[in-house]
């Protein structure tokens, strides 16, 4: 039979995302790091007023009505930024930018999934380096390696540990390919590693609105490096990626930092409240700056809960790989929907 794609899209795996039930079914979703809350009502009216002219029109091809907006709050200039259909496609334009075949993609694991994707699209060579115990960055392994790109998400999933600014320092110092720090949930921590841009020049920063903002339907994400690094990234994106009403909807959302902050401290709230829960019930919880936790059950039976939790309607996350195997990721959600887990998990390892 013919095949009709490259060898390495041939030998490699799909990225599985997280499993995505049809709108309207009654769940209780916990597997994919959602905000539990809607999004700013300021966002929802911007919907509303979408013009039809918009939509005849090609969008602005740099969403440059949210560039603007996203400079205002991040105190940046707004040519710093690059904006995309959700962050994903801003790790695959770096990707497209800097990789070939044959060069090295590194990353600490165990992290986010996609990276690995990536790499194997652009048949680059993939260097996955252990975090060491209780998710210390291994620094001078990542840097020994050198890679084209690095990746570092922080704070990281699954564990939802930040990596300390001095680690991230010493790569950006001394590493001569880009690095980019995947900051998808850093509306729930307190740290940040804005300021290296500033400094270096291989350094992007990347962020979304589907987790802070409550907007993971419209796909919109960002990053923000020097514009050296962005004239680059601008060659190889699509050339009106960022559509008209997703930049729109974003700009005020972004804008409406008050809404996304109130939503922040409830969940930050919940965030601790569950972790106690789940200690009580003898679960170890890693401590989260984002909103999920990753927790291993006492029995270690985590791939038996995940299955049984999903006969009920509960959705967490179960990850099948090497040092997750003992181990679940849960989102945190309402309180409400923390209190159906908890009830759902004592009625299970009783
Ligand atoms: C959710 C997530 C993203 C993807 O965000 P989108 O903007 O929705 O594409 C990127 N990186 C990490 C680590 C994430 O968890």
């Amino acid at each position: 039979m013919t095949n009709f794609f490259r060898a390495n899209v041939d030998a490699m795996a799909s990225y599985v995302p997280g499993e995505q039930p049809k709108r309207g079914t009654q769940v209780i979703k916990l597997n994919s790091n959602e905000n539990p809350y809607p999004p700013s009502p300021n966002a929802l009216a911007a919907l509303q007023n979408i013009d039809g002219e918009w939509l005849r029109r090609y969008p602005e091809p740099f969403g440059e009505q949210f560039r603007q907006a996203a400079s205002q709050v991040l105190k940046v200039p707004s040519d710093w930024i690059i904006v995309g259909n959700g962050s994903d496609e801003i790790l695959n334009v770096v990707m497209r930018a800097c990789t070939e075949p044959g060069c090295k993609v590194v990353y600490p694991t165990p992290t986010y999934v996609l990276y690995r994707t990536l790499t194997e699209m652009q048949a680059a060579d993939i260097v996955e380096i252990p975090y060491i115990e209780d998710y210390k960055l291994p620094v001078a392994e990542l840097i020994a390696v050198n890679g084209a790109v690095t990746f570092i998400a922080s704070p990281n999933s699954p564990s939802g540990h930040v990596v300390p600014i001095d680690d991230l320092e010493k790569l950006a110092s001394q590493l001569s390919g880009v690095l980019v720090v995947d900051e998808a949930y850093v509306d729930f921590s307190e740290a940040d590693a804005l300021a290296l841009v500033k400094e270096y020049e291989n350094v992007i920063i990347i962020r979304t609105l589907s987790k802070g903002y409550s907007l993971a339907g419209l796909r919109l994400g960002f990053g923000v490096a020097n514009p050296k690094l962005l004239q680059g990234l601008f060659k190889v994106k699509d050339s009106y990626n960022i559509d008209a009403i997703a930049c729109a909807v974003a700009t005020a959302a972004i804008t409406d930092q008050a809404y996304k902050n109130a939503c922040v401290v409830k969940i930050k709230a919940s965030r601790t409240q569950l972790t106690t829960e789940l200690q009580q019930l003898g679960f170890h919880v890693w401590d989260s700056h984002a909103n999920f936790l990753l927790v291993q059950p006492p029995q270690g039976n985590a791939e038996y809960l995940y299955q049984k939790l999903k006969e009920q309607q509960i959705l967490i996350r179960y990850f099948p790989y090497p040092g997750l195997l003992d181990k679940l990721r849960i989102t945190i959600g309402t309180d409400e929907q923390n209190q159906a887990l908890i009830n759902a998990i004592k009625a299970l390892i009783s």
